[in-house]
């Protein structure tokens, strides 16, 4: 079981399923929706995610696409995509011990800042896979 929330710890969260595509994505959504330049994602099933304090509130930040944060102190937290209703994507570096989960590849490298370099061996995606996207 992994467990991890936000800022203010308002909402927390727990994870009770295996990861699947952790990665870092460096579009230009996630980069507002955050404020970071890229930012670490894993995907999980749907039913693995569960709230257990607080209440997530949720942004459409595309058609297809909600994301959650904190409503008290902005971190985001989830990203859900219509087009994989059974999954939700939460942030790694919410967890409370996010070394447990570290990406393993980075998605949206066609927008990544010229300033926010890549030093590390790991498979670099011109876009998006099945996970999180604009
Ligand atoms: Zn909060
Ligand atoms: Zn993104």
């Amino acid at each position: 079981m992994l467990e991890g929330g936000c800022l203010c710890g308002a909402v927390r969260y727990a994870i009770s399923g295996p990861v699947s595509n952790p990665c870092f994505c460096h579009c230009a959504s996630c980069r507002r929706a955050t404020g970071a330049p890229a930012v670490p994602w894993g995907t999980f099933a749907r039913e693995a995610v569960r709230i257990v304090r607080g209440r997530l509130s949720e942004f459409r930040s595309s058609a297809q696409v909600s994301r959650g944060f904190c409503a008290r102190c902005g971190t985001s937290l989830t990203y859900r995509h219509e087009a994989r209703a059974g999954e939700i994507d939460v942030t790694l570096a919410t967890l409370d011990d996010p070394t447990l989960l570290p990406p393993r590849l980075h998605v949206w490298v066609k927008d990544r800042l010229p300033w926010t370099p890549i030093c590390d061996e790991l498979p670099q995606l011109p876009a998006g896979t099945a996970g999180p996207a604009q």
